[in-house]
């Protein structure tokens, strides 16, 4: 099962007008890992999460998923597969209550355990719970990105994309959000995170990717990029 690809880039490049943001990335993800990618601001990992999903067409190279190229798929076909995103910035529907953003993440959905998984979501999250009924814009950020986390878990992804879950949040949030990211991975999601939080990220992962100005520039098992002497200068302030 660990070799089981579920997603693979391929010399992905990007580009924005005249501005090469992604300039030839190459990584894979396997069923039950949890890899993260790590890289300053800019380094163009956004915009890889944008390609994987469908949102910023791939200018060369390709992404498969399930073995299967991307390329012309769409988000919303992709989603139903089993590729969902959590994107940098959450984007929860904020005038529905939790209860509500929660059963549209299972939107996909024509199941009987909706109901079930709400139940399992309210286990992860139980800060959720207890607001089940007040409105998603009331909330705080870390609460946001939780609700965010729990309804992309609602549509049962093969693999979590996460954009900087933990970006903008108190110290004691963060803590949170880790926990949340590791728990979900243990119940069997495999995840790809992004994060500029190298240590947090690579704490957490069976394997990582630098990015650097649009290219990986260093890969490995997370424990080892962590005890390496440049992860630790360039991002851990060493
Ligand atoms: P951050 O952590 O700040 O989100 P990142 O590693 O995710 O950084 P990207 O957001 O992918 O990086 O940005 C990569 C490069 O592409 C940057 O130079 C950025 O300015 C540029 N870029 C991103 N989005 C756009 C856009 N919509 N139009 C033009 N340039 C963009």
């Amino acid at each position: 099962m660990a070799d089981n690809i579920l997603l693979q880039v391929e010399g992905l490049k990007v580009a924005y007008g005249g501005i090469q943001a992604v300039k030839g990335v190459d990584f894979d993800v396997r069923e039950g890992e949890l890899v993260s990618l790590i890289g300053a601001n800019g380094a163009g990992k956004t915009t890889t999460l944008k390609a994987i999903t469908g949102l910023q067409p791939l200018a060369v190279g390709d992404v498969k998923f399930l073995g299967k190229s991307i390329k012309g798929q769409g988000a919303w076909n992709l989603a139903k597969q089993g590729l969902v995103m959590v994107p940098e910035g959450r984007g929860t529907f904020t005038r529905m209550t939790i209860t509500e953003n929660l059963l549209m993440g299972a939107f996909i959905r024509k199941d009987s355990e909706i109901q079930a998984d709400i139940e399992k979501v309210f286990g992860l999250f139980p800060r959720l719970k207890e607001r089940r009924s007040q409105l998603a814009g009331t909330m705080s950020g870390g609460e946001q990105q939780m609700l965010a986390m729990g309804r992309a878990l609602m549509a049962r992804p093969k693999l979590l994309l996460l954009d900087e879950p933990s970006m903008g949040l108190s110290p004691i949030m963060v803590d949170k959000i880790f926990e949340v990211v590791n728990d979900i991975h243990r119940q069997g999601v495999t995840v790809l995170l992004v994060e500029q939080n190298a240590s947090r990220a690579l704490e957490l992962a069976n394997r990582g990717y630098v990015m650097e100005s649009g290219v990986v520039t260093m890969q490995g098992d997370g424990k080892t990029l962590l005890n390496d002497p440049k992860v630790r200068a360039a991002y851990l302030g060493e």
